[in-house]
């Protein structure tokens, strides 16, 4: 197919992209500047295609946020509350193992599980958490807790991150979300989330957990103020670090939603730039195998239509999501699974149904004796 670059600086990538070489950081920042969309879509989809054929990947899937208590204040957030705020919330542990249960858990192949920082949740009551879920969900895999959290648990513990991890490892952890990453730049990151580690610790965590043989996500937060050469330089860090552990599975880039945060004044991600960035990361993030056009935080419309612009994954059901749901979102808390599957199909995308870590899950429809 003859393909029509209106943008020059398009050329040579495209040439690139063509022999399946790889992209530079300057290729990357060009991606992020230009206009033309279709160009970008046309080689992540090309990228896409070559790695995935028509394939999207979903699961079913339930998030489940045990506290919103956070000591941290980052301005990006509209979810994380003081500890004396009376709107907060801490299940206890018998409400976890029990929210765990409810629904659609028929079908669920993972727990999603992060939270705010609490100060007095300790390392021993997250094992716990874990132990339970795993002698209540044996089958279900435990994809939990951000880097940011596994930091705040070593600080509070005075133990390393390295120790943090193999102990939820041990209590039955068997994945982490990658969330917390935001955007690496110290300069954006102090004005986002100055209460966070930094995004150097970030990387260092997710690359102890990897030396650990626990695989993780990674993810972008953009669309705040952060500009195109911080999201080229986020993607490169995380592709160097890939190279050298090949630990990530699924790259996420996240909208930023504002409402509710002290970011409020910034205007909310346009479809553009969330198809934009689709199509980026999968250009640049040629060592990670999967990315996700996450339905929630790019309504499943755009989630949709990114099947052609570089996503081969949807996300889950997820049944009840909060963290963005506070920051605004307008997206329905869950999508079930035959919705999931019109989704992919309508894109003429092929649905395969997938556990956490990408092996196909076999379903005959007539076995479920619940809605999925
Ligand atoms: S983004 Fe995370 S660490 Fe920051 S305030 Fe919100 S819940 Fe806490």
């Amino acid at each position: 197919m003859e393909v029509v670059i209106e943008d020059s600086r398009l050329k040579p990538i495209l040439e690139k992209v063509e022999a399946g070489q790889r992209l530079s950081y300057d290729d990357g920042v060009a991606l992020y500047q230009t206009s033309d969309i279709l160009a970008v879509g046309y080689m992540a989809n090309l990228v896409r295609e070559r790695l995935h054929g028509s394939l999207t990947y979903f699961n079913v899937n339930r998030h489940i946020n045990p506290t919103d208590v956070c000591v941290a204040s980052c301005r990006l957030c509209a979810f994380g509350k003081r500890v004396k705020d009376p709107k907060a919330y801490t299940m206890s542990l018998e409400e976890v193992w029990h929210r765990a249960g409810e629904g659609w858990s028929e079908a669920v192949t993972e727990f999603h599980i992060v939270g705010g920082l609490h100060p007095e949740l300790t390392l021993e009551w997250y094992c716990e958490m874990l132990r339970g879920l795993k002698n209540r969900f044996p089958q279900v895999h435990l994809k939990a807790f951000t880097m940011v959290e596994v930091g705040y648990l070593a600080q509070r513990a005075k133990i390393s991150s390295r120790e943090v991890l193999e102990r939820l490892r041990d209590a039955g952890m068997d994945s982490l979300p990658g969330g917390g990453a935001e955007i690496f730049c110290d300069r954006v990151r102090r004005i986002i989330c100055d209460h966070k580690i930094t995004g150097e610790q970030w990387l260092e965590t997710a690359r102890t957990a990897h030396q650990l043989g626990l695989r993780s996500n990674c993810t972008m937060l953009y669309g705040h103020i952060e500009n195109e050469e911080d999201r080229a330089d986020h993607l490169v860090k995380l592709r160097e670090l890939q190279d050298e552990t090949g630990g990530f599975v699924t790259f996420i880039p996240l909208a930023f939603h504002p409402d509710n945060t002290a970011l409020r004044h910034i205007p909310k991600t346009t479809g553009f730039l969330d198809i934009k960035n689709i199509a980026v990361a999968r250009l640049m993030l040629d060592n990670i195998p999967h990315i996700k056009a996450y339905w929630v935080m790019m309504t499943p419309r755009i989630a949709q239509i990114a099947q052609r612009f570089g996503a081969d994954d949807l996300d889950g059901t997820i049944v009840e999501e909060r963290i963005y749901h506070d920051a605004g979102a307008t997206t329905t808390q869950g999508l079930r699974r035959g919705e999931l599957l019109q989704l992919i199909r309508k894109a003429g995308r092929t649905p395969m149904e997938r556990d956490t870590l990408y092996h196909p899950v076999e379903r005959t429809e007539a076995t479920f004796t619940v809605l999925v």
